[in-house]
């Protein structure tokens, strides 16, 4: 497989209304599994949608291992695969049909798609249903089909926006593991506003806010940020709600004594809470600063 870094620099996207969605974006990003996080309406998928070379940057410049996109797109074109938020299907197509198709619409040559269609359809779990109506299919095995459709390539970049909206519990997982098993030596992003979606699998993270990069590193220094601003106490039921109003909750468990909170907060926030070692959650929840901004 062929190296892979792609460099991002001073990125900004305005929409034709005037809405900046993206502004003064660095990043520099080489092989494993970026997890970038952000809530809905971050600019995310708008970066995505960048990355695949389907929108102009207002401003900035994006390098694939050295060439200027905006010069050479083909340099990164023929090196990605992209599964978009909106990937729809064909329902009366078998899986082997609709790949084979869209094998035929990228470019690729009769022997080599066929080729590339049966490794791709193996790959993701596919090879036994290859023959039923994708009407037919779950929504977790359409989004397996969706990988198989951007992997058709040997994609060296992997650019997976939102994939798990709409999965259940169990294919969601399932969904995880097949991106930790596809990523190798490729550079594989995942767009998500999910944290349980990468906290497994991503070696790097990227948090966007408001167009703006928040964080870019390792999970570890994430959680280390939050280290001592997250708190757990025992409530009785009637002040759960004032609990809700003064500070962000990460999570609220009833037992029988009460309800156990889990906050985020710069200080301690009563005198029997404990601080307590965060989660991935917690971290970005105190580092989106909805915590913080509230005391
Ligand atoms: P995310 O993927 O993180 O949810 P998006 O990139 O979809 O974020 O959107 C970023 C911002 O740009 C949002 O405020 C959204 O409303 C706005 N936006 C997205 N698409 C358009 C569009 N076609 N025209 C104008 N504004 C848009």
């Amino acid at each position: 497989m062929s190296t892979c870094e792609l460099v991002l620099q001073s990125i900004d996207y305005t929409y034709p209304g005037g809405h900046s969605a993206v502004s003064g974006l660095d990043l520099n990003l080489g092989p494993g599994i970026l997890g970038l996080l952000g809530p809905n309406g971050a600019g995310k998928s708008t970066l995505m949608r960048i990355l695949a070379t389907l929108a102009k940057p207002s401003r900035g410049k994006v390098s694939w291992n050295g060439q200027d996109i905006a010069l050479n797109p083909n340099a990164l074109r023929n090196s990605l695969g992209y599964l978009p938020q909106d990937f729809g299907v064909y329902p009366a197509l078998s899986a082997r049909e609709f790949l084979g198709f869209l094998a035929a619409v990228k470019g690729l040559s009769g022997k080599r798609a066929a080729t590339r269609v049966e490794h791709c359809l193996a790959e993701v779990g596919l090879a036994d249903a290859a023959d039923r109506r994708l009407g037919e299919f779950s929504g977790g095995m359409r989004q397996r089909v969706g990988i198989a459709q951007a992997l058709l390539n040997d994609p060296s970049l992997l650019i997976v926006d939102e994939p798990t909206v709409g999965l259940d519990p169990e294919e969601r997982m399932r969904f995880r593991h097949l991106l930790t098993d596809l990523a190798g030596e490729r550079l594989v992003i995942l767009c998500t506003h999910i944290v349980s979606d990468v906290e497994a699998s991503a070696t790097a993270l990227a948090v966007m806010t408001a167009g703006r990069l928040r964080f870019h590193g390792a999970p570890e220094e994430l959680l280390a940020r939050a280290e001592g601003h997250v708190w757990e106490w025992t409530v009785a039921p009637s002040e759960l709600e004032a609990v809700r109003g003064k500070y962000t909750l990460c999570a609220s468990l009833r037992r029988p004594e009460g309800i156990r909170v889990r906050i985020v907060s710069a200080e301690r926030p009563h005198a029997d809470a404990n601080a307590v070692t965060p989660e991935l959650e917690d971290a970005y929840t105190w580092l989106i600063g909805s915590g913080a901004s509230k005391h």
